[in-house]
């Protein structure tokens, strides 16, 4: 079983191993762009008119951020204390919102840690180990 922090762990990725994935990639930060979050539906296109960091103070008032980092103008989406994403069905282990994801996730394993490797985790795995 991979270990989302020890990368010689994680598993060349190929086709169809998310079908059967506890989504351990949903469990590292995600750093989003405005364009992400306009996409996600938090971001009005009106507030874009506003400084990035009224933006940035009012998602992490709603708990929607965890932080923002101005220089780069990225902000990380929160996890929660499982470190899950906060989008992240916790049942289905399925993105609830996953037609409108940020790029950040469109892109990951191609783009991420250790490019074209994840840290793949078998449902069936963890199930097996919680009986
Ligand atoms: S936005 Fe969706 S795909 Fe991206 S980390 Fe969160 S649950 Fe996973």
């Amino acid at each position: 079983m991979a270990d989302i922090e020890r990368l010689s762990t994680w598993v060349k990725y190929r086709n169809g191993l998310c079908s059967d994935c506890m989504a351990s990639c949903c469990a590292m930060p995600v750093e989003v762009k405005l364009p992400d979050l306009v996409r996600m539906g938090l971001v009005d296109e009106f507030e874009l008119e506003e400084p990035i960091k009224g933006i940035a103070k009012r998602l992490e008032k709603q708990r929607i951020i965890q932080h923002f980092n101005f220089k780069h103008g990225k902000f990380t989406l929160t996890q929660r204390t499982n470190g899950d994403c906060l989008f992240l069905d916790q049942e289905t282990r399925l993105c609830t919102i996953y037609d409108k994801r940020p790029n950040t996730c469109r892109r990951h394993p191609e783009v991420g840690p250790r490019p074209g490797y994840c840290a793949y985790t078998s449902k069936a795995h963890v199930l097996r180990r919680m009986k």
